[in-house]
């Protein structure tokens, strides 16, 4: 059973009921370990309210996102401490990929992203009918597991932060517990403690600066990363700040020399077969006046959406989302 939440504004084209959807959007406004500037509370309703500025259809990928089942849930309440809203996320994204359902979480802080890695995590054990959505096949190994690319300035790979393990800045250390270093790649990093650099040296967690996307190109460097990360299926993760601030001001702890939106683009373009939930986080809406970076944020959600729902079609992955019986 899915639980409802109280929803006040939708995300464009997102009023599919449930169970005809394919795509559910989550909001997660959830601040409490911010360390600089705050507000990322208001974040999944600015994204909302910014998504109405756009086309439903989508030219580049000939799709019009009102033919796509988008269903947004609102935003869960459990947002006290850390572990109630983790323990929530978790349960509402395993709950939907158990329906063969591809989540999109709307942040609030990237703590709410351990939530979201912790629902993907042991896909063996989800319905075969909902395998076959989201994989494709019915078969998944025990050792299966999924990886994670995180689009970050930072690392957050401190153990602990401010006496919090669950800060915005632990956040990749988390998923790496989770998943396994070899499994995590971020791009877009600029900025990391001496520690966070020696321990990613020494647990192996790959990175991929956003000055080596200046200098390689993004399309190279995603072939390092599809190098790197083994499982087929990925967790993409978008932390609004590893965009250069000068697209995205409005975030908690804005960093210069950044990725480009387009950058972003084609990260989803060129890893949405592999893609099965994601999130955008970090938007921080009292310092976004103009609304630009609410508009990039939904923006990308609708990307996400087109272009996972074309690959979902190719696969056979997609359509209405009949609750399915566990196992
Ligand atoms: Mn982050
Ligand atoms: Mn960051």
């Amino acid at each position: 059973m899915i639980k409802t939440y109280h929803r006040n504004i939708l995300f464009a084209e997102g009023n599919a009921k449930l169970e005809d959807s394919e795509f559910a959007i989550l909001g997660v406004p959830y601040d409490r370990s911010s360390s600089f500037r705050t507000g990322q509370r208001t974040g999944p309703n600015a994204i909302r309210e910014s998504s109405w500025n756009f086309e439903p259809y989508m030219f580049e990928h000939s799709i019009d996102l009102r033919s796509i089942g988008i269903h947004d849930m609102g935003n869960i309440d459990e947002c006290g401490d850390a572990e109630s809203m983790i323990d929530a996320v978790e349960k509402d994204v395993r709950t939907l990929l158990c329906r063969g359902i591809f989540p999109i979480l709307l942040g609030g802080e990237h703590s709410i992203t351990i939530g979201g890695i912790r629902g993907v995590t042991r896909p063996s054990g989800l319905p075969p009918e909902a395998k076959e959505k989201v994989f494709g096949r019915r078969e998944i190994p025990p050792d299966e597991n999924i990886g994670a690319v995180v689009i970050d300035a930072h690392f957050d790979l401190r153990d602990s932060y401010l006496d919090d393990r669950y800060s915005h800045a632990c956040v990749t250390r988390r998923i790496t517990e989770l998943l396994g270093c070899e499994n995590v790649v971020v791009v877009g990093v600029r900025s990391m403690s001496e520690e966070e650099h020696h321990h990613a040296s020494e647990s192996g967690v790959s990175f991929i600066s956003s000055y080596d996307v200046k200098k390689d190109g993004i399309d190279l460097c995603l072939k390092k990363v599809t190098n790197i990360i083994k499982p087929e299926k990925l967790y993409l993760s978008i932390d609004l700040d590893g965009v250069d601030p000068g697209f995205a001001p409005g975030v908690s702890t804005p960093e210069p020399f950044g990725l480009t939106p387009d950058d972003v683009k084609r990260i989803i373009n060129l890893l949405g077969d592999r893609i099965i939930a994601a999130d955008v986080v970090e938007l921080t809406p009292p310092f976004d006046p103009s609304g630009i970076t609410s508009a990039l944020a939904a923006r990308i959600v609708r990307e996400i959406i087109a272009v996972a729902h074309l690959h979902r079609r190719k696969t056979g992955a997609h359509g209405s989302s009949q609750p399915i019986k566990p196992e």
